[in-house]
């Protein structure tokens, strides 16, 4: 896998944007930089993981860096993407693509005040039959965001809204 990544980046000497954890403390994260705003996947892995849809921030892989990681386990959801998740509590916390260069964090381990909004509803047409979409994001019927729309995601809560470029990673339309 990609463990060899882990919290590579020097940042020693840089504030934080965010900080982060699972419910027991076993996975501790730092964020760096600018935060997407929220997505929540509808898809059916994301709703048998988290329990409900996924709601979802992102940063750039380089602006992850854990502080705490020894409750970490990987899942593979596919040959294409994993799941990280804490051994301890169960919390399910990020989310990438093996051959990505961003990293989603569940929007719910983000310590609080987050700053984020919600924007999109990404793979709605997997919903569960159970609740009602929120009104006032985009839905998007079929598959994630689109690099376009990815770019329409704020992004810039913490860092003065620049968006990030090439931050698209479910722009595939497969469900991970
Ligand atoms: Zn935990
Ligand atoms: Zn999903």
């Amino acid at each position: 896998m990609r463990e060899e990544m882990e919290g590579v980046e020097d940042r020693e000497d840089e504030q934080p944007s965010a900080t982060g954890g699972c419910l027991c403390g076993a996975v501790r994260y730092q964020l760096f930089g600018p935060l997407r705003d929220v997505v929540n996947c509808h898809c059916g892995q994301c709703l048998r993981t988290h329990g409900n849809f996924a709601a979802y921030s992102k940063v750039k892989r380089a602006a992850f860096k854990f502080v705490e990681r020894q409750g970490l386990r990987w899942y593979g959801s596919s040959d294409r993407a994993r799941r990280g998740f804490c051994r301890h509590c169960g919390s399910s916390l990020l989310w990438e693509r093996s051959d990505g260069d961003a990293i989603s964090v569940s929007a719910g381990s983000i310590d609080r005040p987050t700053g984020l909004k919600t924007t999109h509803d990404i793979f709605v047409s997997d919903k569960g039959d159970y609740y009602e979409l929120a009104p006032g994001t985009d839905i998007i019927l079929h598959g994630g965001l689109s690099k376009e729309k990815e770019g329409s995601a704020a992004f810039g809560a913490h860092a003065g809204g620049q968006a990030l470029a090439g931050m698209s990673d479910r722009d595939s339309g497969d469900r991970e």
